[in-house]
């Protein structure tokens, strides 16, 4: 009888007293772990280099532009006829002066005793046509082109600016740049009108923005030399 009270007294304080308020958890439990966040990578597109610009040819085999490997550079170049070596000088310093903004390396040095020469430059050339004052030779297959000789025309009587241009155009072709449609391109397709001194040689903005894109490209075809 005595415990069966005490029994309904205990009930009816547990309806009385104030319930205790839930107090809230020291510790949060994250929602994601931070090692979920380790998944996840940035990627924000570089923006690659703008294409060549209008009116300017790139040569292609196939739909693959094609440019010398990087690591076959600087190609060696033998003058030929050492009464032209000013000339070359120039024009080679033309290119590397021109690719250096780039960060590449010399794209042409003169052959020497430990470097033989690419190409030996003609300068009196039966096969060179008439009306051209240069013309770069190729031979091209499926997945080379193969730069086979330069010819000049040693007897053209212009300043030597204007042959330096002349050379200089022709190792852009080397290069893998086309003719250019635009006049004050270094490859626009006729020679200058006007003489030139050797200084005023230089890549145009144009040029420039062409061999960026150019070495730019990972999927090319090869600009060999003949004894590669
Ligand atoms: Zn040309």
């Amino acid at each position: 009888m005595k415990f069966r009270w005490l029994l309904s007294w205990l009930c009816l304080t547990a309806l009385v007293w104030p319930k205790p308020v839930p107090r809230a958890p020291h510790v949060q439990q994250p929602v994601i772990s931070p090692q979920a966040h380790l998944n996840w990578t940035f990627s924000v597109p570089l923006p690659g280099p703008p294409p060549p610009p209008d009116r300017y040819d790139i040569l292609t085999i196939g739909n693959r532009p094609c440019h010398l490997p990087v690591e076959r550079t600087p190609w060696r170049l033998d003058v030929g006829d050492m009464r032209f070596w000013p000339i070359l000088e120039r024009a080679m310093q033309v290119w590397n002066v021109g690719v250096q903004p780039l960060g590449m390396n010399y794209l042409f040095l003169p052959a020497d005793r430990e470097h033989p020469a690419d190409i030996v430059l003609r300068w009196y050339d039966p096969q060179l046509p008439r009306d051209k004052a240069a013309a770069t030779w190729w031979s091209t297959g499926l997945d080379v082109a193969r730069v086979l000789g330069i010819s000049l025309d040693g007897n053209f009587r212009v300043p030597e600016g204007n042959m330096v241009q002349i050379l200089a155009h022709e190792l852009g072709h080397v290069l893998g740049l086309g003719e250019s449609q635009q006049p004050g391109d270094l490859m626009y397709y006729r020679t200058s009108s006007r003489p030139l001194a050797m200084q005023e040689v230089q890549l145009s903005p144009r040029d420039f923005q062409a061999l960026r894109w150019l070495y730019a490209q990972e999927y090319y075809t090869p600009i060999r030399s003949p004894r590669d």
